[in-house]
């Protein structure tokens, strides 16, 4: 797909409208008002009430997260009444399994492109703009993100079309509410070790980026690289100098590059003493990832002599 700029236009003399018709989103100027999507808040979806005080942090999150969610398991029921369904599910596991006091994630999007409101309040205060629901989605960083699950898998599947277009819109909608840049928007992943929200979906947050930045009339800054997950079975050149940093961190693992069980045994180690959580949400229950060596295990491991972001850019073209 060609993709135009709407600033390139503009300053081609292509009007406003003009550009509407090549199918964009002609939202005015960057901040102005982008589209409302429809959010289903608790009370229509028969949520149970908190078990505690919800806490509203008084500033805006930095980052809004994608997560995919492995309950309950997906199917082609593409109706609303299937989205609510969903909801309740997700809350009673998070409630009764996890112990938490609500749901966790402040948003839940369907297959069938409807969204609801997770975590109470989530919605009215997203409505303001100016605070943020703490949530529980990702660990060590709830007071830093808004999450969003979407229902399904999409480790080896891609997204349906009317799931990925209201990702869209409520992606952009919380960006415009809280003035976050495109950048910004990440995946579960790019904080702890986890797979989730799942390779397919991880693999087209550029496409996010780029259809927010869209919506919102902004060019999209190129996002930084980020930490690779790697995860038991996989080999090269990464695992390699993973298993060189566990070594030198005093784990007896061999450097052979390939991604085994007592490099598995070393990180899931490493994780308990450094207090890393883990099963952080719902989708992390699909499989054992136990040994995961993410965004929270690098940061361990690597020498200090140069920076994360240096790593972070080495580890990406190893
Ligand atoms: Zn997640």
């Amino acid at each position: 797909m060609v993709t135009v700029d709407r600033r390139t236009l503009l300053k081609a003399g292509v009007t406003a409208s003009a550009a509407g018709a090549l199918g964009m989103t002609t939202t005015g100027t960057a901040g102005a008002a982008v589209p409302v999507p429809t959010i289903h808040p608790t009370a229509d979806w028969g949520a149970r009430p908190a078990t505690g005080t919800i806490v509203v942090e008084n500033h805006k999150p930095t980052y809004i997260v994608v997560h995919h969610a492995v309950d309950p398991p997906m199917n082609d029921d593409f109706s609303l009444a299937r989205a609510y369904y969903v909801s309740r599910f997700i809350q009673n596991l998070h409630m009764d399994k996890n112990g938490w006091l609500d749901s966790g994630q402040q948003f839940t999007n369907s297959r069938g492109g409807y969204i609801t409101e997770g975590r109470h309040r989530s919605l009215e205060i997203l409505r303001g703009g100016t605070r943020h629901v703490q949530g529980a989605n990702v660990g060590g960083h709830n007071s830093e993100v808004i999450g969003i699950e979407n229902e399904g898998l999409y480790s080896t599947v891609d997204v349906p079309p009317a799931l990925w277009n209201s990702l869209v819109s409520l992606v952009a909608y919380i960006a415009s509410q809280y003035g976050i840049a495109p950048e910004f928007i990440k995946g579960h992943r790019d904080f702890n070790s986890t797979e989730c929200p799942g390779q397919v979906l991880y693999n087209r947050l550029p496409d996010l980026r780029t259809a927010v930045g869209r919506v919102l009339g902004v060019a999209v800054a190129r996002a930084e690289a980020e930490w690779p997950l790697l995860k038991p079975g996989d080999t090269g050149r990464q695992v390699q100098l993973a298993q060189q940093f566990l070594r030198a961190s005093g784990f007896g693992v061999p450097t052979d590059g390939v991604f085994g069980k007592s490099t598995k045994d070393a990180v899931a180690a490493l994780s308990a003493q450094a207090g890393l959580a883990r099963d952080t949400c719902t989708a992390a229950k699909a499989a054992d990832e136990t040994g995961f060596l993410g965004a929270d295990v690098w940061p361990l491991i690597v020498p200090a002599d140069r920076s994360a972001a240096a790593w972070r850019a080495d580890l990406a073209r190893a």
